[in-house]
């Protein structure tokens, strides 16, 4: 069909863009229209992967192994899109593919420009998805806030299509913020500006998303309207949820948002079916119970460090039909002992996730030891898994010096290593296991009851590996291997003997859970939580 929507934003940053252009795809879709989601992100850099948490938040990985922008997840999470490396544009990505046409003498001598050659690039890419016969509706986040140097040429590039598509073929979806002054009053002032930023690149938006602590009423809206030129009906009021962010497609539902984006793509507008996410609003309303879960990480001041997982165990807690409260904690504080069981104290289950180097690493493993030792349900996700194998040893097998050589390269005891530290190939490590890869799960084990079948496939992005050197003592004093690669090489996961539910797994289940369909391994922890909360509160 070949029908187009750019999301942009304006007025600053953070207002919730990714959420809002996934929220646009989840309505669509709920249509009965197929979908796709690209994010663009204007800095240099080529991809995420070597970004710090602190930056951008999560680095999401996809099937094909591409580390992307967190917004990538939104997208896994509200809508089915496939995704893969070439639903994540960047500039760095734009340029290098241009360069690299330069080099091998494509552009026949000519001057190589911003316009038309990258915007060309830009267009080529999007069109590349968009263009498919099977897709309707792409959807196309441009990263940034307009007026943003960095932001020009993908603006450009969208302008660009809809003049040579037309109106009724691609839509500009612009989201601002109403700020509210002393007294309450809400302003509409920047949101002028921020469009008038937009007019000015050749963008009149179609639909304005008005993000505001609370709802904007008539005369607000018409106001807007009338000084951006945007009919009423599409002046969005994007107000705050207290709840879950799952509510916002039904805030922009109930305003007839996805109605109006198919009415101005000129395509016929069949029913919404929208009783799976009602379902997930409705439980985190209104469930009785609320589960108590401890995330213990290095990167827990930044709140989209761990997005994926975040939502995962909320995925998992309405699966169970149960509310979570998600304690942050930071392994960097939990690294003398004393402090754990008072940090613990009223937690039913605890979560390791993933990371690199070796700052707080000392807290994890504390932390999972009392896990181990007071019966605490228990998930470690990559960094975590290692966490429990280190713990392990030194724990139970006495080997007091084991670690991982990502953070101690010489200590006495490697049980996590890198491969080719195991086994002595050269110009084999250092590389990251990136991307989709199968496991063997173990009959009996939690991660077999978990999955219910033999063989899984999940997302890695890690470097090190159990060292196999140590999997026989490991198994001889007890640990459990749950997981395997398929020719029986790598540790995939490991479970705790005599414990009520202690799993840790090498790979990412949570990049592919979602809140209409909760990830296995999420909804049996959360299960395994319920039963050890429901039994700690009998016991006292
Ligand atoms: N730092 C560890 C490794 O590289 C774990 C990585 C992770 O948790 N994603 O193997």
């Amino acid at each position: 069909m070949k029908k187009y929507i750019f999301v942009t934003g304006g007025v600053c940053s953070s207002l919730g863009k990714g959420v809002a252009a996934a929220s646009m795809g989840c309505l669509l879709e709920a249509r009965g229209l197929n979908v796709r989601m690209i994010k663009i992100d204007p800095y240099i850099n080529v991809d995420a992967g070597t970004m710090s948490p602190y930056q951008h938040g999560e680095v999401y990985v996809t099937n094909d192994g591409a580390e992307t922008d967190l917004d990538l997840g939104n997208y896994a999470r509200f809508t089915s899109s496939p995704l893969s490396r070439v639903n994540s544009i960047t500039t760095g990505q734009i340029y290098q593919e241009v360069i690299q046409r330069e080099r091998e003498g494509r552009f026949l001598g000519r001057t190589v420009q911003v316009i038309p050659h990258i915007t060309d690039r830009i267009k080529q890419r999007i069109r590349a998805i968009g263009d498919d016969e099977n897709v309707d509706v792409t959807i196309v986040e441009v990263g940034g806030t307009v007026g943003d140097i960095e932001s020009v040429p993908f603006i450009e590039a969208a302008r660009q299509m809809i003049h040579e598509l037309g109106h009724s073929s691609v839509i500009s979806v612009h989201l601002t913020l109403v700020p509210e002054v002393a007294g309450g009053e809400l302003k509409t002032k920047p949101t002028q500006h921020s469009v008038k930023e937009l007019l000015e690149i050749g963008i009149q938006p179609d639909i304005l998303l008005c993000r505001a602590s609370t709802p904007l009423d008539e005369d607000l809206r018409r106001k807007i309207a009338l000084f951006t030129n945007v009919e009423y009906e599409a002046v969005i009021s994007a107000y705050d949820v207290a709840g879950t962010i799952y509510e916002i497609p039904f805030i922009y539902h109930e305003q007839g948002l996805d109605e109006l984006a198919l009415r101005k793509l000129q395509i016929p507008v069949p029913e919404a079916r929208l009783e799976d996410w009602r379902r997930v609003v409705d439980v985190a309303k209104n469930a009785k119970r609320t589960v108590r879960i401890a995330m213990v990480g290095k990167y827990i001041d930044l709140n989209d460090s761990y997005k994926s997982i975040d939502e995962a165990l909320f995925h998992g807690s309405i699966a169970c039909e149960s509310k979570i409260e998600l304690v942050k904690l930071d392994s960097e504080k939990l690294e003398k002992n004393g402090n754990l069981a008072e940090a613990l104290a009223n937690i039913d289950g605890i979560i390791i996730p993933g990371g690199f180097g070796s700052r707080g690493v000392q807290g994890m493993i504390n932390v999972a030891e009392h896990a181990r030792n007071n019966g605490i349900p228990f998930l470690g996700i990559c960094l975590g898994m290692q966490v429990m194998v280190i713990e392990y040893a030194r724990n139970v097998l006495g080997y007091d010096e084991a670690n991982s050589t990502e953070f101690a390269p010489e200590c006495e005891h490697p049980v996590v290593s890198l491969l080719e530290e195991q086994i002595d190939i050269k110009n084999y490590g250092g590389t990251m296991r990136l991307g989709l890869s199968d496991s063997i799960t173990m009959a009996g084990s939690l991660l077999r009851t978990a999955y219910g079948t033999e063989r899984i496939s999940e997302r890695h992005r890690h470097r090190y590996e159990v060292s196999n050197k140590y999997r026989a003592p490991m198994e001889k004093a007890g640990l459990r291997i749950a997981g395997v690669t398929p020719d029986g090489a790598l540790v995939e996961s490991v479970e705790w003997p005599k414990h009520p539910w202690g799993l840790g797994v090498q790979f990412h289940p949570e990049f592919g859970s979602k809140p209409v369909a909760a990830h296995p391994l999420f909804r049996n922890f959360i299960a395994a939580s319920l039963t050890y909360m429901t039994a700690r509160s009998e016991g006292s």
